[in-house]
């Protein structure tokens, strides 16, 4: 049994079938650790173009054109990107080595936006110079490409809009208010062309992207009056995903923590996990967009019919959702022990910023790849390599039915969205993961 480590209660993880036949070959999975280092990320890249599809066709079936765009933030291979480019879909960066990177893997430029919170001189030359279009986060932002556009050069831009906090939106740090943007386009320098409208909200609420759909199409309308041509609103990320299979399981999960019981029988140091993302939801991605689509903000038409009527084309740019079922992260077991008190301690060669988000947890039970005989019974933390007492990679308790040894593999199950990349350091001095591609299992061009 390759699977026997799990939570208590278990949280299953949604698996692809590219990482059971990953997982069910150890011999493989050993060969990849012994060939670089511990831990290593694999990829899967084609999960990412059955997720975009499922989005554009969401959004067909209501009558509006859907184009989506990878968030290149939530994962750093070359390989989703590239997927993203044959796809014939987009990309979205947040620096200059992120644009100058996907121009070179050859990125058309009309299909990249760069939505960068804060941009550098050097990142919005590049833009302009590229044709990449620029999500502008404000008004002293917008003079700047002002000031860059030079005659015979059109920069695209998206004035980005923080939708009014009156409306019941969350008050956002991203964007202007709608007044404030029509104020400062009521002049805008030749050369640059207001070709559409951006929103990035927190979390992933349909009421408040309703809203937030509903004073675009009105700022879109105010702009035309002013002589602009927006062709499309683009509503950011927060497409939700679902890691998780069984929704019995999470609600059992909180009930069985709120419960309490044996000292850190459930987390280390018991700790409350205050703060995760919602690793089962419903509904996601298509079926979510479908809902948007048909909510009625504003008691009025629905967000298809206003999209339709502006004459808007939706875009999307999802990083988590699209990266579902495109990673896994091996580790090996470097040593099993106790704790001064007793607990039983499962020591791996990774750390713990190489599986982390912003959640306090990752909440996903890791498969176990046995290289050992089975054994006894054993179950405890999984803790990592740096000099820290609170270097556990995953919170909460592990128990293994079978056991588990120095040489056995912890597999770490859909780690693509942010988990891989997003938070990890080199911190003394080890290595940063390695990155392979299935099924190839060659190097991903960011390693090579
Ligand atoms: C982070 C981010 C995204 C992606 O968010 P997800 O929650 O991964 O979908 C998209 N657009 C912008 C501007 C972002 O900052």
């Amino acid at each position: 049994m390759n699977t026997a480590v799990h939570g208590a209660p278990p949280l299953t993880g949604r698996r692809e079938p590219w990482m059971d036949e990953l997982l069910g070959d150890p011999e493989t999975v050993t060969g990849l650790l012994d060939q670089f280092g511990s831990p290593v990320n694999v990829l899967d890249p084609s999960p990412l173009g059955r997720n975009a599809a499922e989005l554009v066709a969401a959004g067909r079936e209501s009558g509006v054109e859907t184009r989506v765009f990878f968030a290149r933030k939530a994962n750093k291979t070359h390989a989703l990107v590239k997927r993203a480019i044959e796809d014939g879909h987009g990309v979205d960066v947040a620096s200059h080595a992120e644009l100058r990177q996907v121009l070179d893997l050859g990125m058309p430029p009309a299909r990249i936006i760069v939505s960068a919170a804060v941009k550098t001189d050097q990142l919005l030359a590049l833009a302009a110079d590229s044709g990449a279009t620029i999500s502008v986060d404000h008004v002293s932002e917008l003079r700047r490409i002002e000031r860059l556009a030079s005659p015979g050069r059109l920069v695209a831009v998206a004035p980005r809009l923080a939708p009014d906090p009156a409306s019941g939106v969350p008050p956002t740090r991203f964007g202007e208010l709608r007044d404030t943007w029509i104020a400062a386009l009521s002049e805008v320098q030749p050369g640059v062309s207001v070709t559409g409208l951006h929103v990035h909200l927190h979390g992933y609420a349909v009421a408040d992207r309703a809203t937030a759909i509903a004073e675009s199409v009105r700022m879109a309308d105010e702009l035309r009056s002013l002589g602009h041509a927006p062709t499309f609103l683009d509503l950011g990320g927060g497409v939700p995903m679902s890691y998780l299979t069984d929704e019995t399981q999470w609600r059992e999960f909180w009930d069985v923590l709120g419960a309490g019981g044996e000292p850190e029988s459930i987390t280390w140091r018991d700790h409350r996990l205050g703060t995760v993302y919602p690793y089962y939801q419903a509904p996601t991605r298509g079926e979510w967009l479908r809902e948007l689509l048909s909510a009625r903000p504003e008691s009025g038409d629905t967000c298809a019919g206003l999209l339709r009527r502006a004459g808007l084309a939706l875009h999307l740019e999802p990083g988590r959702s699209l990266a579902d079922g495109c990673g896994v992260t091996l580790a090996r077991v470097a040593f099993i022990k106790r704790r001064s008190d007793g607990v039983p301690l499962i020591g791996l060669e990774m750390n713990r910023t190489q599986c982390r988000s912003t959640s306090d947890d990752f909440m996903v039970d890791p498969v176990l790849v046995r290289t050992n005989a089975p054994g006894e019974p054993l179950d405890g933390f999984l803790v990592g390599a740096y000099c820290i007492e609170d270097e556990v990679i995953l919170r909460r308790r592990m128990h293994f039915p079978h056991g588990v040894a120095a040489g056995d593999v912890i597999a770490l199950i859909n780690t693509g969205g942010y988990l891989m990349h997003i938070l990890e350091s080199a911190s003394h001095q080890l290595p940063l993961a390695k990155n392979v591609v299935w099924p190839s299992l060659e190097l991903d061009g960011i390693d090579r």
